[in-house]
């Protein structure tokens, strides 16, 4: 059962009542929103993917797990505490909106999160023939850039030409979202 419902439907662009203030982010990110999703975990940020959840088993694991939703769903963003509605379509607004509706959390681009399952990234610390066999590019491997490995999911990410992308796109639309 899901406490403090409001009466009124919200707005896209509020945030409902959390049940206490985070100091930390910890997002639920709702279906549909898969590509936010990822690009928190870019930012460090805990995010879970709610994929695959009925409505009452969102609220209810945000609640359990102390997340907050993050939801373009104006009713369930309604009923859950701590809800944030997202209004935009584009990666990069909702990445202003974030952080306008959340300002106190970094957003600076970290990979210490894995973007495809959320566990932590580690250091990757095999040899070069390990990494050519891997499929690591022999150029990434041969300048001796830092190669990071999920620890439950066992991918490897290292900076590269997606990674600036992703950098430019985290700079670019938080730079828009600067009064
Ligand atoms: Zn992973």
């Amino acid at each position: 059962m899901l406490a403090k419902s409001r009466v009124e439907p919200m707005e896209p662009g509020e945030r409902t009542t959390p049940e206490e203030g985070a100091d930390a982010p910890h997002w639920l990110v709702d279906a549909m929103l898969g590509r936010l999703a990822r690009y928190l975990r870019f930012l460090g940020h805990d995010t879970e993917y709610a994929r695959g959840l009925e409505d009452d088993e969102i609220g209810l694991r945000a609640l359990r797990e102390g997340r907050a939703l993050l939801t373009r769903d104006r009713e369930l963003a309604t009923r859950t505490p701590g809800a944030f509605l997202l209004r935009t379509v584009r990666i990069s607004e909702q990445l202003a909106e974030v952080r306008r509706a959340f300002p106190g959390f970094s957003y600076q681009v970290a990979f210490d999160r894995c973007p495809e399952c959320n566990a932590s990234l580690v250091r990757w610390g095999g040899t070069p023939e390990q990494g050519e066999a891997l499929g690591i590019p022999p150029r990434t491997l041969a300048d001796g850039r830092p190669i990071f490995e999920c620890r439950a999911c066992s991918r490897r990410f290292w900076d590269g030409s997606h990674t600036e992308r992703i950098r430019a796109l985290v700079a670019d639309s938080l730079g828009g979202a600067t009064p």
